[in-house]
């Protein structure tokens, strides 16, 4: 077979289980065990073409019997992974896939090697007390979550695509079943280090870091310490990652180093919210009673979590070293998160004073929650002198009065850059989105779904992989949010 070609089906693809030739005691083989009436939902041609599937040839309703395990795919190898880690601050030793399987790798055709995980599969090994399984609403907003992240240029895993049931179980009364084939080159969480570590398995430990370098960051085996280079490179990566959740008014929700990849992805969508309103202790899951995960305390959890991380390399670096690389992250978080912001006020040169210029911001924002998406998006359409479009910018403050001293600030700084109006704009659109995955949204195309109706969820994901455009039909969306919006609970239950 030419493995460069494209193929018509996850049949043709060119698997290459490398997980799987690891030790047998890492994780359960497992087959999914087949959900009733299972059936297309949505099908995502961007994450086939990336798998090497053509989706011009492919039938996406043909996906269904493999990936509901109806028919085994040629090549895969599907396991459970055992791993464990921290939940809301307590270790947790018993974690694992309880309910999603690593089907296996896939070589594409540039190489590029990708995992396919069947989220909702049935029990494992791992399942603890849980039924294996996940439900539709959730599925839905972990898909569309992902596209989001995508459209805004954030790293996340996507999904190939929404497989549906006519199989219920009980969450929040009985709810339908689903699937997801969750996309990503990486299943490997803070928690795989920990099992290793808190197991005292440190030679197993020494394999799973070797295995994440050559995976993940080969140059890191050319440092003087591939381990502490590894360190380094996960704590970059994250600390660009929850910067651009800052930056976005992105609450994950449950933070917890079972959540977060090595490869600094968003990984594991659960109550997680795109904020309407710039709320700074805001806390997403009505289940995290002691606001442990609130939008504002997310760097200094994901430090945390961070400092788990380190812990489990403790067998392999000096504590020490890890200690100091530890002391970094909060400066290379603020520099992610300042960069981001300059480029959201359209700031190109850099000035002492846009630190301050951007907290000032922040605590208007605060003071009279205003909703960021709309805000960022009237200024990057705001003109040299352009009063009405100050106006239309002023319009969106409960008090505009407050916002004049900042918005004077930020005209005299701007006066100083050297962008014309024109470029500064189409500068600030690409990173001032029109729309965001508004909770409400996610509820709209849920709704609809529960009533066998998926038009509305596949009718907005063109609208999340391109938020900058105008989309006319959906455009309703860029508007204010409805009253019923902010009544929204979203818990654990998945
Ligand atoms: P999550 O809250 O989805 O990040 O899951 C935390 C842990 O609980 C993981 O080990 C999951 O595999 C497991 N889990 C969550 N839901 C279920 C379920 N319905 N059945 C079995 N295991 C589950
Ligand atoms: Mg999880």
């Amino acid at each position: 077979m030419d493995m460069k070609a494209k193929s018509a089906g996850l049949e043709g693809l060119n698997f290459d289980n490398s997980y799987a030739r690891l030790p047998e005691r890492w994780y359960q083989r497992r087959e999914p065990m087949p959900l009733k009436g299972a059936h297309l939902a949505s099908f995502n041609p961007q994450v086939a073409a990336m798998l090497g599937l053509d989706p011009c040839e492919l039938d996406p309703r043909e996906l269904v019997p493999f990936l509901n395990g109806d028919q085994p795919i040629p090549g895969a190898d599907p396991l459970a992974m055992k791993y464990t880690g921290h939940q809301f601050g307590f270790y947790n030793p018993d974690l694992g896939d309880g309910r999603g399987l690593l089907l296996g790798e896939v070589v594409n055709p540039a190489g590029e090697r990708l995992d396919i995980h069947l989220k909702g599969a049935g029990r494992t090994a791992f399942s603890r007390f849980g039924d294996g399984r996940a439900v539709l609403r959730s599925s839905i907003r972990e898909y569309l979550a992902g596209e989001a992240m995508a459209g805004l240029g954030i790293p996340t895993t996507r999904a190939l695509c929404l497989i549906a049931s006519e199989q219920f179980t009980q969450r929040n009364g009985m709810e339908p079943c689903a699937l997801l084939a969750r996309v990503t080159p990486c299943h490997i969480r803070f928690g795989h280090f920990e099992y290793f570590y808190y197991t005292r398995q440190y030679d197993e430990l020494k394999v799973l870091a070797d295995y994440s370098i050559e995976r993940y960051y080969p140059d890191c085996a050319k440092a003087d310490n591939p381990y502490l280079a590894l360190y380094l490179e996960v704590q970059e990566r994250t600390a660009e990652l929850v910067a651009l959740w800052q930056c976005y008014g992105f609450v994950h929700g449950v933070l917890n180093t079972d959540n977060m990849s090595i490869l600094g992805e968003t990984f594991d969508y659960g109550p997680y919210t795109f904020l309407d309103q710039y709320i700074p202790d805001f806390v997403s899951n009505k289940n995290d009673h002691e606001s442990r995960y609130a939008f504002e305390k997310q760097p200094e959890i994901v430090l945390w979590n961070l400092s788990a991380f380190a812990q489990a390399l403790v067998p392999l670096v000096p504590q020490q070293e890890l200690e100091q690389a530890l002391t970094t992250f909060m400066g290379r978080y603020r520099y992610y998160e300042q960069k981001r912001m300059r480029a959201r006020l359209g700031l190109q040169q850099e000035e002492s004073g846009d630190a301050e210029l951007i907290a000032g911001l922040k605590k208007l924002a605060a003071e009279q929650r205003l909703d960021m998406t709309r805000f960022f998006y009237r200024l990057s359409e705001l003109g040299d002198g352009d009063d009405a479009g100050l106006t239309d910018l002023m319009a969106l403050s409960p008090e505009p009065s407050a916002l004049a001293d900042w918005v004077e600030a930020y005209r005299q700084r701007l006066a100083r850059e050297v962008a014309s109006a024109p470029i500064r704009q189409a500068q600030m659109k690409a990173v001032n989105p029109r729309y965001i995955l508004r909770n409400y949204m996610a509820e709209e195309v849920i709704r609809a779904a529960h009533a066998g109706d998926y038009r509305p969820l596949n009718d907005l994901l063109p609208l999340l992989r391109d938020p900058g455009s105008i989309h006319p039909n959906l455009d309703h969306y860029a508007q204010q949010p409805p009253d019923w919006a902010g009544a929204i609970c979203l818990t654990c239950s998945s």
